[in-house]
Formats: C-alpha cells, sequence, structure tokens
C-alpha cells in the first residue's frame, strides 16, 4: 500500500491543483483591450450583446446583467414581491446567497431538505413546508444538475409560488432538451471565476416575462426609470428621468460583458470537457464501494460545475475531515460545498435549529469537491482517482 502524503509519503503530484479554475485564452484579453478603448466601458453595446448571448443559449426572451450572482437573487427576489412576513422555501444545501437574498427582503427562508441521491431540493419536502404564508421558493441546480423542474413547478402552480431558479452552477445543463434559464420565472446566473463562465465579477437573471424583465431592469439602476409610461410626473424634456421605488447600482461593465462574450461563444467547448471529466471520474469511483456517486436524473443533460466526491464513512475508518486533509496533502486539493445554510452562525442566531434537515447534514459530514474544470488535463484527472484510491485503500474498514 502507498505510503499517504499526509504521513510522509509522496504526494501523487508536485504542484496543487484546486477544485476549480478559469480557463482565460488570448481571444478572451483582445476582447476585453478592444472595449478599453471604444466609447464606452460600462452601459455601452457589450452589455446588450451579452444579454442577447445570454437568451440565445438559455432560450429565454430577456436577460438582464448584473454586478454578481448575489445582485442577480436580491433583484430576483424583489422582483417577485418578497417581503415582511412572507415565507420563501430554499434549498439547505447551496451557497448561503441563495438565502440571503430572501433575507434582503425581510422575508424568511424556510429550509427544505436534499434528496440522498441527487443532492438537489426535494419536492416531496417543499410539499411538506407550504404555509399560507408561502410565497416562492429558491431552489438552486447543486453542482449544475437541474432540480425536478416539473414536479417544482406543479407546486408553484397549484399554490401560486413564484420560483426563482440559482443556477449559478448549471449554465449549460437542459431539462428535458431545454436550456435551464428558460423554464422557472427567474433564472439568476453567476460568472465568478470558479463557475463555468467567467467574467470575474457577473450575473444575470433571465426570465419570459415582460413585467419582471422591465422591473428588473429598473432596479438594476436605482429604481430610476425614462419611460414615460411609468412616472408619476412624465415630461418627453431630454434629460428627465424619475425615481420610482428604491432599487441599486447592480450594472456591469462593458469590460465584464465583453469578456463574457466571448466565453459564452465558448460554453460548448467548456461543457463537452467537463462532462468528459465527470464520465472518467463517474467511472472509476462506482468501482469502490466507499464512494457514493451522485444520482443524475434522466431529464437533466447536465453541465456540471463541482463533482462532489461523497464517502460512504460507514465503509472507511477515517471521517471526512482526515479525508479531506489527506487529499490535500496529495496535491489534488478539494472544497466543501456546502455548510447547511442554517449552520451559518448568522442564521443559528435568527433561531434555526440543528437538526432541521437530516439529509442535508449527513451530506455535508460526508462530502467534498474534488478538481473539476476545462484546463484540467488527463493527466491531472488520473492524479485526483490515484489520490482518492490511495486515501480509500489506507482507510478502508
Ligand atoms: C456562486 C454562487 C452564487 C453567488 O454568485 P456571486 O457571483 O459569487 O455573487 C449564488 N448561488 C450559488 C449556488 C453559487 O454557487
Amino acid at each position: 500500500m502507498e505510503k499517504l502524503a499526509i504521513f510522509g509519503g509522496t504526494p501523487v503530484r508536485e504542484n496543487k491543483i484546486y477544485y476549480g479554475r478559469q480557463c482565460i485564452e488570448q481571444d478572451d484579453v483582445d476582447a476585453v483591450v478592444a472595449t478599453l478603448t471604444g466609447d464606452l466601458i460600462t452601459c455601452g453595446p457589450k452589455v446588450q450583446e451579452v444579454e442577447r448571448m445570454l437568451c440565445e443559449v438559455t432560450g429565454a426572451k430577456y436577460a438582464v446583467m448584473v454586478s454578481n450572482g448575489t445582485a442577480a437573487l436580491h433583484l430576483a427576489a424583489m422582483a417577485a414581491g418578497f417581503g415582511p412576513g412572507d415565507e420563501v422555501i430554499v434549498s439547505a444545501i447551496t451557497f448561503a446567497a441563495s438565502a440571503n437574498c430572501v433575507r434582503y427582503c425581510g422575508a424568511t427562508p424556510v429550509f427544505a431538505d436534499i434528496e440522498n441521491d441527487t443532492y438537489n431540493i426535494d419536492p416531496e419536502q417543499i410539499r411538506r413546508l407550504i404555509t399560507p404564508r408561502t410565497k416562492g421558493i429558491v431552489a438552486v441546480d447543486f453542482t449544475g444538475q437541474a432540480v425536478k423542474l416539473n414536479e417544482i413547478r406543479e407546486i408553484c402552480r397549484e399554490h401560486h409560488l413564484v420560483l426563482i431558479e440559482d443556477g449559478a452552477h448549471s449554465i449549460g445543463t437542459k431539462y428535458e432538451g431545454q436550456p435551464v434559464g428558460s423554464i422557472a420565472d427567474m433564472t439568476c446566473f453567476s460568472f465568478h471565476p470558479v463557475k463555468t463562465v467567467t467574467c470575474g465579477e457577473g450575473g444575470a437573471i433571465t426570465t419570459n416575462d415582460e413585467k419582471l424583465y422591465q422591473h428588473l431592469m429598473r432596479l438594476r439602476t436605482h429604481g430610476i426609470t425614462r419611460d414615460q409610461a411609468e412616472m408619476v410626473h412624465p415630461t418627453d424634456a431630454k434629460w428627465y428621468n424619475e425615481q420610482v421605488e428604491l432599487g441599486f447600482n447592480y450594472r456591469l461593465t462593458d469590460i465584464q460583458a465583453a469578456l463574457l462574450c466571448s466565453q459564452i461563444k465558448k460554453l460548448p467547448k467548456f461543457s463537452k470537457r467537463r462532462k468528459e471529466i465527470v464520465a472518467a471520474y463517474d467511472e472509476a469511483f462506482s468501482q469502490m464501494p466507499e464512494i457514493q456517486v451522485q444520482k443524475e436524473i434522466p431529464e437533466s443533460d447536465t453541465t456540471r460545475h463541482l463533482y462532489v466526491l461523497r464517502l460512504r464513512l460507514e465503509k472507511l475508518t477515517c471521517d471526512r475531515r482526515q479525508f479531506f486533509d489527506a487529499l490535500y496533502a496529495e496535491n489534488t486539493c478539494p472544497q466543501v460545498h456546502y455548510l447547511p445554510v442554517y449552520w451559518h452562525s448568522y442564521y443559528e442566531k435568527l433561531g434555526y435549529q440543528r437538526g432541521l434537515c437530516p439529509n442535508a447534514e449527513a451530506f455535508y459530514e460526508s462530502s467534498m469537491s474534488i478538481p473539476l474544470y476545462y484546463m484540467m488535463t488527463d493527466e491531472d484527472v488520473k492524479d485526483v482517482i490515484h489520490a482518492v484510491k490511495k486515501i480509500v485503500d489506507h482507510y478502508r474498514k
């Protein structure tokens, strides 16, 4: 048996790789540079161009670019009309921003447990949590796999709920052949560097609803409108604009939009490579009884943002912490996604109790995300599989 690096053995590789990283090529650089010397470096043509591209990629009628994914969620929650006294059902395993957007509006997140095999929000748990105060659902396509959109949309229809899909992981994914972004009432995307396409910081909301679209556009720039139909004091004076509600400056620059235009063109190749890596991992790990491979529902044709390695702890003599540290020492560095949101001390102080979502908690205690990104070579993938196998061999019961 190979000696683990954490106990003084040789790591499977010399340099560290992490769970995600961006791919910026020369043409991406050129696109940014060209914008810098143009007339407009914000509120210019590149923002509109990338919005059109996003509509093409997602099949949505409208896209609103914003400064990051969290801003997208915030505006979506506002446009949904969430407010004090409302309850909004949120996946328990997600990035905190999925729940924070509900709090920004003064509403109450109600955490729903995940399914043990897909790790996505469980529609049965959603049904159980609905009360007369429930106003909407924020469902995250965790790892990139689409949530059970048919079941969830049916629940929304029955109970008149707004569905916000947190698609921060799922650009490029299709559900029953239809791209994510055109199915929920609003879908929010993030273009942070670990995500499948990036512009440094950036986000977007897509929707098919014209009213929501107009509202989101207004909220993005302070709640100010130039449309006389929306004004309390309409005039055709050229300088006049009117703030009709409280909004924000959540605009994206043209510099970033130019980078994103260039990146979105590469989505097919990014997606293809990610699928290859996932297939290689799935094949290797499905032969190890100590590892649980994430279930993929047939409706979802997934572009995976994260690859979750889930341990069957009952078959191992180590815990997640020891496995994580061992993998880190092999220089194939994992990360954990995510702490159940209500375990954060902020939510704890609001009164959320441990034990609320048992599947989510068990998931957290047994999983970590291993490297998955376009730039990984076949050699890198082999190293990660090698490192996992080495550690499993060491800690097998
Ligand atoms: C990345 C991410 C966000 C937030 O996006 P930012 O662009 O970093 O603000 C929201 N939800 C999920 C699930 C994410 O992974």
